[in-house]
């Protein structure tokens, strides 16, 4: 029998009325002959709430705490939905990620999986059960609780999905599926019927809250589809898949702005080999996440290093830095944590040119100063003043003409 895995976020799970709905989905999905897996998410913005209770006990708390505390929101809404289920004449089980071995690292707070028991979850199933897991949570080798981080229910879903070797995994959110970008910051974005792997990995790196970037990695490598959609609407969303050779035909595909960001930059530090080397490897045993990184020359002795980090790094990174900075000769550490970051994305990129020059011209036209730019082979990122970030946003959206529907943008250069 074939499996599908459905997710349902915080905003779908959020109340009864909700939580019925979801699992009539559910259902729905049993009597077209599935076997059903549901992963949840903490309901409402309740993640938001708990971490409010921690700080408010202790303006540090511990990270192994954390994840005790935060997992149990999630393993609220999946034990409701079981009820609901039930309640509505189906046979439901809910577990947390814990009881079906879902084996992490031990880094708190954002854990990777490891690997996944599938027995229980078997077992259950072919019982004729719907099996509900708690989403963004895991276990490590201490059998400590661990959580995948903010939005980790999207790869609790998906590693399911891949090893379970599901037919899909429909991920059920509050918009309708993928857009040109943030809706609700440009709202003349549009929809996308499909994205590449590659594209949503990049967009969801660079800040489109929509799917956790961990989630499509795994998509990906096991080869998942995934179907973003609505979980008020019928209607299709996006599906998440392969690049097939017409997605090269759209220069850029999507648009993202990251908020939540902090430049730190270390100047004059000597110019001699293992200088950087040594600062990141200082980083990675803080277990700072770095996105990206700018050396530039100064003179035959010295250079000026920056890279960015998510804001939530930014205190650990600081740390960092400080400890290291006299064994690099570094003068002075400079902190901006008033920098946002506007990125345009698409496979397209590879083959056409004129890209990154539409995108400045964009910017200089609405008169935003460009802090410094950044790409890969499929995106160009420019940080800007934060309190500019938005205004950034919808003129490299209107440039690259993010408000309409892929097949009506102007043909690109080749
Ligand atoms: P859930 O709780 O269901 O996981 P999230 O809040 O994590 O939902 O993700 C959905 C939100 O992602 C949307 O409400 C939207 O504001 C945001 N978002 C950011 N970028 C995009 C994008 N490119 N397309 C669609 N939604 C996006
Ligand atoms: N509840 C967690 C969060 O708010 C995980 C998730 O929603 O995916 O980040
Ligand atoms: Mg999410």
């Amino acid at each position: 029998m074939a499996i599908i895995v459905q997710k349902f976020g915080g905003t779908s799970v959020a109340d009864a009325q909700k939580i019925r709905r979801a699992a009539q989905r559910a259902i729905n999905a049993v009597k077209k002959g599935f076997q059903v897996v549901i992963v949840a998410s903490a309901r409402g913005q309740q993640t938001d709430e708990l971490i409010a209770d921690a700080l408010e006990v202790n303006p540090n708390p511990p990270k192994r705490e954390m994840d005790q505390l935060l997992s149990t929101g999630e393993q609220q809404s999946v034990s409701l939905f079981a009820m609901a289920l039930q309640a509505m004449g189906y046979d439901a089980i809910s577990f947390t990620g814990g009881q079906i071995r879902m084996l992490t690292d031990s880094v708190h707070t954002k854990a990777r999986i490891k690997s996944v028991d599938t027995t229980r979850i078997k077992k259950h199933l072919d019982e004729g059960k719907i099996v509900l897991v708690a989403g963004f949570q895991g276990i490590d080798e201490n059998d400590d609780i661990t959580t995948l981080g903010r939005g980790g229910s999207d790869t609790t879903a998906v590693a399911l999905a891949a090893v379970l070797k599901a037919q899909e995994c429909e991920i059920y959110t509050d918009v309708d599926g993928v857009y040109t970008t943030d809706p609700r910051i440009f709202k003349k974005a549009v929809k996308l019927k499909q994205i590449s792997y590659d594209e949503m990995l990049e967009m969801a790196s660079l800040g489109a809250g929509v799917m956790h970037s961990r989630s499509i990695e795994f998509g990906k490598k096991f080869n998942v589809k995934i179907h973003v959609r609505s979980s008020l609407e019928e209607k299709e969303g996006t599906m998440i898949i392969h690049e097939v050779p017409e997605m090269e035909g759209v220069v850029v595909s999507g648009a993202t702005i990251q908020k939540d960001m902090a430049k730190l930059t270390l100047i004059g530090v000597d110019n001699k080999p293992g200088n950087a080397a040594r600062i990141f490897a200082h980083l990675a045993k803080a277990k700072v996440v770095v996105n990206d990184i700018i050396q530039t020359e100064v003179s035959d002795k010295k250079a000026n290093l920056s890279f960015t980090v998510g804001t939530n790094d930014l205190a650990p990174a600081k740390e960092a830095i400080t400890e290291i900075k006299d064994e690099v000769g570094c003068d002075k550490i400079l902190v901006h944590d008033d920098i946002a970051e506007i990125s345009v994305v698409g496979v397209g990129m590879r083959t056409h040119y004129g890209v990154a020059d539409k995108m400045f011209n964009a910017l200089a036209k609405a008169k935003i100063n460009i802090d410094s730019i950044t790409t890969s082979e499929i995106r160009i990122s420019c940080i800007v003043k934060q309190e500019q970030a938005e205004k950034a946003l919808e003129a490299v959206c209107l440039a690259f003409e993010l408000d309409k529907a892929a097949e009506k943008r102007t043909k690109a250069k080749k």
